[in-house]
């Protein structure tokens, strides 16, 4: 039976403990998604999906301690809820992680290996024009300090490579079913169509969810 509530926009949080959260919430709203900010667990509840936005990862990570977020989230990511992290957000997601610090904890449910700061210090922020699978027209990607994906479990989904120079053939955008992740930051280049990949995979979702409800 279709419900009144699949005519209402998905509603998506963005986690707010760092990072360029009013440029995701901004992007979210372009592709027809609500969009709010996320701080509490009791905000977590109450969201569809969530964007978990580039910064650094350790601080990310330590502040979703703090806040008492981490285990919710991870319970949230466990439980289905759609998951899209972007730069140290990808790394947030990452079931195992490279060149971290001891310790670092993350929400994982991506079955990937990621390395952190993986470019290497000459190339600490750049600018690249990205295939991804499910988008017609090339996607200007913004790289800063980022994280690439070294190795993929049998469920992930390669989204996009690095198509050129030293660094051609890297993995810098997965999806593993409800989990998506960039190694670049989605955000700030003023296209807002992988938030819209994203908006739809919450919308699929909440869909499944309303059908088996
Ligand atoms: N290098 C950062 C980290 O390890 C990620 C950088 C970013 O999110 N722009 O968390």
């Amino acid at each position: 039976m279709v419900t009144a509530g699949a005519e209402q926009p998905v509603r998506i949080g963005v986690l707010a403990l760092q990072g360029d959260v009013r440029e995701h919430l901004a992007m979210l709203r372009e592709a027809g998604a609500e969009a709010v900010a996320v701080r509490r667990p009791q905000e977590l509840a109450q969201v569809d999906g969530l964007v978990i936005p580039g910064g650094e990862s350790t601080t990310i990570s330590k502040l979703a301690r703090t806040f008492d977020l981490l285990d919710p989230l991870r319970a949230a990511a466990k439980e289905g809820v759609p998951m899209f992290g972007t730069c140290a957000g990808m790394i947030m997601l990452a079931d195992r992680i490279e060149d971290g610090i001891p310790g670092q904890e993350t929400i994982g449910g991506l079955d990937v290996v990621v390395r952190r700061n993986a470019f290497g210090r000459q190339v600490d922020s750049f600018e690249a024009d990205l295939r991804l699978a499910d988008l017609e027209r090339p996607f200007h990607a913004l790289f800063i300090r980022a994280p690439w994906v070294e190795a993929v479990g049998t469920d992930v989904e390669v989204v996009a490579t690095v198509s050129s120079g030293p660094a051609e053939g890297r993995i810098v955008a997965v999806r593993q079913g409800h989990l998506l992740a960039t190694s670049f930051h989605p955000e700030v280049t003023g296209d807002s169509r992988v938030h819209a990949l994203f908006v739809e995979i919450v919308r699929q979702a909440r869909a499944a969810g309303e059908h088996a409800g």
